[in-house]
């Protein structure tokens, strides 16, 4: 047989694979045909055969560049300074075992609660959790009265997934923010919409041209969206507040041209400001908003605690997809979600305390980039993580980002990120707060105006 091999040059088996003893002699003449070749089908599948089995949504997915900003942090290690990456700061998890922190209630699973909190559940989540949470709800936003209730999802990017599925055809128009969150964009991919970015200035989307683009589909009888999604407090990635009014008015604009309004706003616990914007759902008066909370941000990102609070038929149909998709979100998770919000002084104690560690988090940042306002001015954020930098003088801030950055041990994300169209060039950088040590940010900055520099004279 090994001579066979060498005489054929056949190259399905390496040599030193064919040298080990354990080769299976009558496996090796079943692969090759009578004139001795290899016939395909036997043949290792080489990465793009795999095409021809994907469906075509499969087959739209693209990487996310912050995702992969992040597995090329673990890769390079400690050297790096990070300013790119969204996560929250692990100081924040209110644990110091799995046991939950004495701020808490402790909670102790045995006994019946344990096994329920090891067991399958509704689809719609935990039903103590459930009641907790429209409690919350309705205690926060004051909602009009109508039917609406919860599902309990796997974080709130689970939520979004849910929600494009749940509303959109392949090809529809999308109304988003001319710059949205990643995870928005990476979910729509598959269905290769139409998207209408709406403009930002420093207070957010831009309610008269929102109502001039719908103005104009209408008037020439174009597809009209279904669908607006939104982040209203301290948008991913542009820092934003959008303020009552500008709410108000795009409220006005999803009754008159008949959309829904996805509101993602897993940043509203961390408003810096002490006024707080009402929520479109406590707008909704007539039933047009899914609302997506999520405590990932301010009390553990892995524990993928977050809900959607919709219109009664529409989260019914959400319900039918989490039961084939998931049958139900994690119950152990649920649990201890549970624990954490129906202790509402704690909770709310809690989120004191996670609001003021990213509020000075944001002030020192702030301090350390002022100098940097002429070489790329940015407004300062009254909410969530990031700033949001325009670099003057440079149109593609790509190069910048993963060379000349890089290569000085500065992690950063590019604004093209955020643009459906990743590859379109683009001025802007988002700067993240959350994890960089307080005494690496002057370090990261000045290594950051460097950069800009040098590019600026390139
Ligand atoms: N929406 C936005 C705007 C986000 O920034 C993020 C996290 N970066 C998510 C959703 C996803 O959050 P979760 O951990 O709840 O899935």
């Amino acid at each position: 047989a090994k001579k066979l091999f060498e005489a054929r040059s056949v190259t399905l088996l390496s040599k030193k694979q064919f040298s080990q003893k354990d080769v299976n002699v009558d496996q090796f003449f079943k692969f090759y045909n009578e004139s001795g070749k290899c016939e395909d089908r036997y043949k290792p599948l080489k990465d793009r055969d795999y095409d021809r089995f994907l469906s075509t949504r499969a087959s739209r997915r693209e990487p996310s560049l912050t995702r992969q900003m992040t597995s090329l942090a673990y890769k390079v290690g400690k050297d790096m300074i990070s300013l790119a990456e969204g996560m929250p700061n692990e100081q924040v998890f209110p644990y110091k075992r799995l046991a939950l922190d004495t701020r808490f209630s402790s909670l102790v699973l045995e006994g019946k609660e344990l096994a329920a909190a090891l067991q399958y559940l509704p689809s719609q989540g935990l039903p103590a959790l459930l009641s907790e949470l429209r409690k919350f709800q309705s205690e926060a936003h004051r909602p009009p009265e109508l039917p609406r209730d919860i599902l309990v999802t796997n974080g709130s990017q689970h939520g979004i997934y849910q929600c494009v599925e749940l509303l959109l055809e392949p090809g529809d128009p999308v109304l988003t923010s001319e710059f949205a969150y990643t995870g928005f964009h990476g979910a729509l991919r598959p269905y290769q919409p139409e998207i209408l970015g709406i403009p930002e200035d420093k207070d957010g989307m831009l309610p008269e041209t929102l109502d001039s683009v719908l103005a104009d589909r209408l008037r020439r009888g174009l597809k009209m969206p279904k669908m607006l999604y939104i982040t209203p407090t301290g948008s991913n990635p542009t820092g934003t507040v959008l303020p009552e009014d500008r709410r108000r008015r795009i409220y006005e604009l999803a009754c008159k041209y008949d959309f829904l309004i996805v509101e993602d706003d897993p940043y509203i616990f961390l408003n810096y400001s002490d006024h707080n914007v009402p929520s479109f759902l406590s707008m909704d008066t007539c039933g047009r908003v899914l609302r997506l909370d999520s405590v990932s941000k301010v009390v553990s990102a892995g524990l993928r605690g977050a809900w959607i609070t919709a219109p009664k038929p529409l989260l019914e149909r959400l319900e039918l997809h989490s039961q084939v998709e998931l049958l139900h979100s994690c119950t152990l998770s649920q649990a201890i979600l549970l624990e954490l919000v129906k202790n509402r002084k704690s909770f709310a104690s809690h989120l004191t305390f996670a609001r003021d560690f990213y509020k000075q988090r944001r002030d020192a940042l702030h301090s350390a980039l002022n100098p940097l306002q002429r070489l790329a001015p940015f407004e300062y954020p009254t909410a969530g993580l990031y700033f949001w930098l325009r670099v003057n003088g440079v149109d593609d801030v790509y190069n910048m980002v993963f060379h000349t950055a890089f290569e000085r041990g500065l992690m950063l994300v590019p604004g093209q990120a955020f643009l459906y169209d990743t590859s379109a060039p683009c001025p802007y950088l988002r700067l993240t707060f959350s994890k960089i040590r307080l005494e690496d940010m002057d370090a990261a900055v000045s290594t950051l105006a460097d950069v800009i520099r040098y590019e600026q004279q390139r």
